[in-house]
């Protein structure tokens, strides 16, 4: 391979409203010749804006000749640790490796997944579609009209249409009433609630397929015990984040020592050194980075390598966000050779798929990779200047 390089000049923002609190926000980085790549860095985790730090670490790589995705670090003299102990700047690092790779591939004239393979010598063709999970929560999020329905009767309705539109797991965050600590000891009061909405959905799913459940770090060391062994009774396919992993790593080892489903989770980690550890340290089953915080697709492609060889099915991206997000992703996803379901969040919008050109493709609950060099897609400027806004700082 020739040398090949990429030298950014321009940079812009945009952001998509898609509904209540969320935006799906994205930016672009282009050189002159009109060779881009893009990132999204949605931050509804967040709540931070994360735009003016990907400006300012984007003023680094101005007129610098880019040929490695990692040269974002090294134009802005970060290293692997401090982007583990600064999420708001790991988004902003992994948009800009993102938008970089995104680019060098298409400079290459190959798709991203091929792009990352070829320069870790990964032979053989990746596959072109993605099994994906659907993820129910964020349909039954606050809508631009207020709250929506979260009872029991509403996950079974949302976990049907998942069922009905080929989906084989879905997905759900339940324990909207419960906020750790927990001063009983045992089930708290709260998760009845909850409990009830994964009975639910689980309904609707059947006996034959699978329902993950989300705790978004609601319980504590004594609740989540009694919480696994409930939701081990419900049938559950996995047990995420009852605490979080990455803050709370001593008490998740605990609760995955004793833990009668396996335990998924850390989906704010940046970099494959801090996958690893969580999984050789017994922390959890497996680990879930999410291509806006884990340093983008190729350091996702490379947890992949790292722990899927030895330990199938310990790697599945954490993906709530919009479509170009879900497209970096699926390209890292085939490049590593999954075993488990990429996220997917399902009925945020009905227009969702017409965000991307082309057309964002979903049939079955398969993702189908777009041909063409780089992601093989974009946002859709005409989109961007109907639902939302573009900019630049
Ligand atoms: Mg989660």
């Amino acid at each position: 391979m020739p040398d090949l390089w990429f030298m950014p000049t321009q940079l812009h923002f945009q952001t998509i409203h898609v509904r209540g609190k969320t935006d799906w926000v994205s930016f672009e980085l282009a050189d002159s010749d009109g060779t881009f790549g893009a990132g999204e860095i949605t931050s509804t985790q967040l709540d931070r804006n994360v735009a003016p730090v990907v400006a300012r670490l984007a003023n680094k790589l101005r007129g610098e000749q880019l040929s490695s995705d990692e040269d974002v670090l090294r134009f802005n003299r970060l290293s692997p640790a401090d982007l583990e102990a600064n999420v708001l700047l790991a988004t902003a690092v992994s948009g800009l490796r993102c938008a970089v790779a995104d680019a060098l591939a298409r400079r290459s004239n190959l798709p991203l997944h091929a792009y990352i393979r070829q320069q870790h010598g990964h032979e053989g063709d990746a596959a072109s579609t993605v099994h994906l999970y659907a993820n129910i929560n964020r349909s039954m999020l606050e809508n631009d009209r207020g709250p929506v329905d979260r009872s029991p009767d509403s996950f079974t309705e949302m976990a049907d249409r998942a069922m009905n539109d080929g989906f084989t797991t879905a997905k759900c965050a339940p324990f909207d009433e419960c906020n750790a600590p927990h001063e009983q000891s045992g089930l708290p009061f709260c998760a009845e609630a909850g409990l009830e909405r994964v009975r639910a959905a689980k309904d609707a799913v059947g006996p034959e397929r699978t329902l993950y459940v989300d705790c978004h770090s609601r319980f504590d060391l004594n609740s989540a015990f009694a919480i696994g062994d409930e939701l081990n009774s419900a049938d559950v396919g996995w047990y995420e984040e009852p605490v979080d992993p990455i803050e709370n790593t001593s008490a998740m080892r605990r609760i995955h020592e004793s833990s009668p489903l396996p335990n998924a989770g850390a989906e704010k980690g940046y970099g494959v050194a801090l996958f690893k550890r969580l999984i050789d340290e017994d922390v959890l089953d497996i680990v879930m980075p999410d291509v806006k915080f884990c340093g983008g697709p190729v350091e996702a492609y490379r947890t992949g390598m790292e722990l899927e060889p030895d330990r199938p099915g310990s790697v599945s991206m954490h993906c709530p966000s919009g479509p170009l997000s879900l497209l970096a992703s699926a390209h890292a996803t085939v490049a590593f050779e999954n075993v488990l379901p990429l996220e997917h969040a399902v009925y945020e919008v009905d227009w969702r798929n017409e965000v991307m050109e082309p057309f964002e493709k979903i049939e079955n609950g398969e993702f189908h990779i777009p041909d063409g060099p780089g992601l093989g897609g974009r946002v859709d400027p005409v989109m961007v200047e109907m639902k939302g806004r573009r900019w630049e700082e």
